[in-house]
């Protein structure tokens, strides 16, 4: 494949300035894969790069191709990959860890400090035609799950890390606050690994019947201002017992106060939301009940139990799917997820016609 041929490629320049532009198709190292790009997901974080150029200390000062939750077809290998070939489709798992350090020997590789992470600057996404990647990061699908659902793996095993991460099993009485996509992912998981009874919370309607549709047995509408106290109740009420798994899907000081205030003695409280950096909460009330208090930093060795879960057809991350766009039209994809115009929940944009 001729270097210069079509490798259309999102790239964000700064704030708000997102362009589309062509890049040179890359060459694959002995270990990597060169790609051609299926479906790419819009993930939150994305949508914060592009209207704040920033997510804490992670700052664009180059420009920054765009896009992590994404699969393709493997179009070229190098010379020492053993576990893909050309055709092969696969869900990408979008950071690639050191592999030596403690961490990483640990188990624990989405803590290595050495993560190259697509998208989070400096490192470059997978918005383009080609893309490639470490051939051992990327998950092959089997031929009747597509590459969206294939996509659609990043979001699910960051729902397949907190429930594991909660402990949750057959029996738990699980709580999650946020029905956003990341919520939602949570639900299902939930649901796949046995929870008997889940209950979603969320401000807003349509993102409660959302909720439902992936599984939730129970949903419960609250606002902005109701206090720890009275939904903790309410709580209790709904579901007949508190939770023992709670998990926070927006990152809010008052919905983490809500979700800890809400758990049994003894439960646990895992934070997936991402929200101030400092949460001022009642520690020492929550220490005395026994919470454990658990925090979730994306996924690690999760990708194969979320393909599972979708091949064997236990989850179905499809219904997630409010918008497509062509890689062409990513600027206005872009304006979709930043506006909220129709709604989104997840919107896919598609890399190549075929
Ligand atoms: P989202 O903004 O699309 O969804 C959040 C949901 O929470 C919405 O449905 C919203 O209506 C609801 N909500 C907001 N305030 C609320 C309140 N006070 N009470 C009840 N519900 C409320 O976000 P998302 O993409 O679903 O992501 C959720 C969170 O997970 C974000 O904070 C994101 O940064 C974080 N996240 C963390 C990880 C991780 O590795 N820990 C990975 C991905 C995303």
């Amino acid at each position: 494949m001729a270097p210069n041929a079509d490798n259309l490629t999102a790239v964000l320049y700064k704030v708000n300035d997102l362009r589309l532009e062509n890049r040179p198709i890359p060459e694959p190292k002995d270990d990597e894969v060169l790609l051609k790009m299926g479906s790419v997901g819009i993930c939150g974080s994305d949508v914060h790069y592009l209207v704040h150029g920033r997510i804490s200390d992670f700052v664009v000062k180059e420009p920054m191709i765009m896009g992590h939750e994404a699969a393709g077809t493997v179009a070229k290998v190098g010379k020492n990959v053993k576990n893909l070939k050309v055709g092969d489709r696969v869900a990408i798992e979008p950071g690639v860890p050191c592999r030596i350090c403690d961490f990483c020997k640990e188990g624990k590789y989405n803590l290595c400090l050495e993560m190259v992470f697509c998208a989070t600057p400096p490192v470059h996404g997978n918005l383009s035609r080609y893309y490639v990647h470490a051939a051992d990061f990327c998950f092959k699908l089997p031929p009747h799950v597509s590459l969206e659902e294939g996509a659609l793996l990043e979001p699910l095993s960051v729902g397949v890390h907190a429930c594991r991460r909660a402990g949750v099993g057959l029996g738990s009485n699980v709580l999650v606050l946020g029905a956003g996509p990341i919520g939602l992912v949570t639900i299902l998981t939930a649901k796949a690994m046995g929870a008997s009874k889940v209950l979603a919370i969320d401000l807003l309607d349509d993102r409660l019947a959302l909720a439902k549709n992936c599984g939730a047995d129970l949903t419960l509408k609250i606002s902005r201002d109701d206090s720890p106290a009275n939904v903790a109740k309410k709580v209790e009420e709904v579901m007949g017992a508190k939770p023992d798994k709670t998990m926070d899907c927006t990152g809010f000081s008052n919905t983490i106060n809500i979700g800890l205030e809400s758990t049994k003695s003894g439960g646990c409280f895992v934070l997936v939301g991402m929200g101030a950096s400092e949460v001022k909460i009642p520690l020492v009330s929550y220490a005395i009940r026994e919470i454990d208090i658990r925090g979730v930093f994306r996924y690690c060795n999760d990708y194969p139990l979320a393909l599972d879960m979708v091949a064997s057809g236990k989850v179905n991350v499809k219904q997630l799917i409010t918008h497509r766009f062509e890689l062409e039209e990513t600027v206005k994809a872009f304006d979709t997820a930043k506006t909220g115009a129709g709604n989104p929940v997840k919107i896919m944009i598609r890399c190549n016609k075929d």
